[in-house]
């Protein structure tokens, strides 16, 4: 399975996020609506990702380990794959052997509590939604899989449009889906990566950073985050817990 280096560490529950400013302080108001990346952020999907990768740089002899995919990581993989050295003319084996690299999602697990976490923003009166990287013959089979096919009810999908994150067009969509195209400041996007923070602020959602091996803290505040939590229930319950957002 993947290095362990990419997978959450245990102690990622107990990460300790500092100089937040209170919670009052963050909110003048409750989201309307909760958009958020998945893998690496509603799932532990980032290990069976690194695995297809490797497979795919050892296969085409280009030097690869994790501190090269944290380095050039982008959500487009075009982009990523460029950056680690494939030659333009060569992307699209280097897709095929990926496609039969990858396991499709089939080892992801759903962070812990993240489905209950979902659940109290929707009883909140909050609109949910996904925008991801990820195929929609990858990510919705997870959806439903997982039980969050009812909860995340706006989805847009890395084949839904040619240009991926932090192209903001992706996250436009959702907004748009969701009727806050001219109100993006009442939506937070939340995602484990920089190029998610990015996407967020270029928008002008309130963007959210879940710590992971793609984006530590430091590297999603660098990147615009307002705010880093260690997991999506944390940051789910630090949120409701504003009183003007229970
Ligand atoms: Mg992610």
């Amino acid at each position: 399975m993947g290095d362990p280096s990419l997978r959450r560490p245990p102690h990622a529950a107990r990460l300790t996020v500092e100089d937040e400013p209170a919670t009052s302080e963050r909110y003048d108001r409750p989201m309307q609506a909760i958009l958020f990346d998945w893998d690496g952020t509603l799932v532990d999907s980032l290990g069976t990702l690194y695995d297809a990768n490797a497979a795919v740089m050892q296969a085409f002899g280009v030097p690869f380990d994790p501190d090269l995919y944290r380095t050039h990581y982008a959500p487009d993989w075009r982009l990523m794959y460029r950056r680690l050295g494939i030659a333009a003319e060569r992307l699209d084996e280097a897709n095929e052997l990926w496609l039969a690299s990858y396991d499709r999602g089939a080892g992801a697990i759903m962070f812990a509590g993240v489905k209950p976490a979902l659940r109290r923003l929707k009883r909140a009166g909050h609109r949910l939604g996904l925008v991801t990287a990820g195929d929609r013959d990858i990510v919705l089979p997870q959806l439903e899989r997982f039980g969050l096919a009812n909860l995340l009810e706006v989805r847009v999908f890395g084949d839904d449009l040619p240009v991926h994150k932090p192209d903001p067009a992706p996250l436009s969509r959702a907004l748009a889906d969701v009727g806050l195209a001219a109100s993006p400041a009442q939506a937070a996007y939340v995602g484990d990566a920089p190029d998610d923070m990015r996407m967020a602020r270029t928008v002008g959602t309130h963007a959210v950073g879940i710590a992971s091996s793609l984006g530590d803290p430091a590297a999603l505040r660098a990147a615009g985050a307002l705010e880093v939590a260690a997991s999506v229930p944390e940051w789910v319950a630090g949120y409701l817990a504003d009183s003007s957002a229970a």
